[in-house]
């Protein structure tokens, strides 16, 4: 089976083509486009309409790429939430207009399941602890009793905003994580930042405030380096909790942030200094994209899950354990 799978939740708009060949997961093209705002933060609506005028193109370069007709197309797939409003809305009428086009069936993708479900196709983990880590999300999510559950999220913002947020303060453009990673390489001294886990969950804003404090106080490496330290340790330690909570033995990363390679070592060494497993995809399936949208479609549809147009409706606060899974 074939699917076209469109990823909208914030940032990035992505088009993803997958084949399942028996449970075989073969990417046949995933294309994406990202919005950078000139300045400041994500504006939804701007994001919105950078999506609505990237699709088009987006689309005709993703079919060219592969050899596939349209008819080979049998399912289409979109990211239903969470995200935001308009991003969502945006993505979603591609969907159903491309589903009523070539009349085949939709349906509506939980975007945090995707992440750990291309993570499982693609690096052959089977029940991993997934550390979802992206822009505006930060959860440990994992399989138990029949659904995907939160084990332990941020109470406030995702790590990659508040990274994005301590790299506009330093003039880097956005997204500042890759660049926060580089200069973090060249960190000699840890400056002391508050560390905040609460039970399971994390939050980010408090140690955002107070690293902005030290500019200008400290060097920007050792900032970039500290937060990092503090942060990706927090993430360590409720990963951990996580795994020996459920008694898994894989630990999988998803998500953006999930791309520097100083969160990679930390994850990796925790998992194996307790006998465990670490894997995480190639990079251009940890970020956004609509492979992990289209794969995703294609096991909800193959368990018999069906959704009528009026039923993808977007949700903005989509949450991981709503989801029925009949796939596992
Ligand atoms: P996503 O929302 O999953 O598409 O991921 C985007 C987020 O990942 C942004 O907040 C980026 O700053 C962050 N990000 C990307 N690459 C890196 C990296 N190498 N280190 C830390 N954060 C990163
Ligand atoms: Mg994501």
């Amino acid at each position: 089976m074939i699917a076209l799978g469109i990823e909208g939740t914030a940032h990035t708009i992505g088009i993803g083509i997958v084949e399942k060949e028996g449970e075989r997961c073969n990417v046949l093209v995933n294309k994406s486009k990202m919005y950078r705002p000139e300045k400041g933060g994500i504006h939804p609506r701007e994001a919105a309409n950078h999506h609505a005028q990237s699709f088009p193109l987006l689309l005709q370069e993703s079919l060219k790429e592969t050899s596939i007709e349209r008819d080979d197309i049998h399912l289409i797939a979109f990211s239903m939430g969470p995200g935001l409003g308009p991003c969502l809305r945006t993505a979603a009428t591609a969907a159903r207009a491309l589903a009523l086009m070539l009349d085949v069936p939709i349906i509506g993708v939980n975007h945090c399941i995707a992440h750990l479900e291309i993570g499982r196709a693609l690096t052959g983990c089977r029940d991993p602890v997934l550390l979802y880590v992206s822009g505006g999300n930060t959860q440990v999510i994992a399989f138990m009793e029949g659904k995907y559950r939160v084990f332990g999220e941020t109470l406030d913002i995702g790590l990659g905003n508040c990274l994005d947020k301590f790299g506009r303060e330093l003039g880097m453009p956005f997204p500042a994580g890759p660049k926060i990673e580089e200069m973090a390489r060249n960190g000699k001294k840890y400056v002391e930042l508050p560390y905040s886990v609460k039970g399971m969950d994390v939050s980010f804003s408090g140690i955002l405030t107070a690293c902005i404090n030290q500019i200008g106080k400290e060097r920007e490496e050792d900032l970039c380096y500290s937060l990092q330290e503090t942060t990706f340790s927090m993430l360590a330690e409720v990963t951990e909790r996580a795994m020996a909570h459920t008694e898994k033995e894989e630990v999988l990363l998803g998500g953006g942030v999930a791309c520097n390679r100083r969160l990679q070592e930390m994850i990796k060494t925790m998992a194996e200094e307790r006998g465990g497993k670490f894997f995480v995809p190639p990079n251009e399936f940890l970020v956004d994209n609509g492979a992990m949208i289209a794969w995703t479609g294609i096991l909800m549809h193959e368990s018999g899950l069906k959704m009528s147009i009026e039923e993808t409706k977007v949700r903005q606060n989509y949450r991981t354990d709503e989801v029925e899974i009949k796939w596992r």
